[in-house]
């Protein structure tokens, strides 16, 4: 039988994930699910940057132009982002 001490109130609990009196995580998988909890709200809770503002505001622009615009943007993005992926890894050949 395993005892836990919760960090928070002093409280003894036996075998339990979450404290019987305040209901802290105790568990290591209890605590790594709360911390995951926290992760995730506080990254949903994060304002969006100007830059992904910018890029929504483009994609769902009502001119055609400005949306075509997005779509380069971002299609040479991608090739930039292969190209630097194929260097890296001639590189990474290269060395090897
Ligand atoms: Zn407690």
């Amino acid at each position: 039988m395993i005892e836990r001490k919760c960090p928070k109130c002093s409280e003894w609990n036996k075998d339990e994930d979450h404290c019987i009196k305040c209901g802290e995580a105790l568990s290591p998988v209890a605590v790594m699910a709360k911390r995951e909890k926290k992760r995730v709200e506080e990254e949903a809770a994060k304002p969006p940057s100007k830059f992904d503002l910018f890029l929504e505001r483009a994609k769902n622009s009502k001119y055609l132009l400005v949306r075509w615009g997005y779509y380069v943007m971002y299609s040479v993005f991608m090739v930039i982002g292969a190209i630097g992926a194929f260097m890296a890894w001639l590189v990474a050949m290269a060395n090897g």
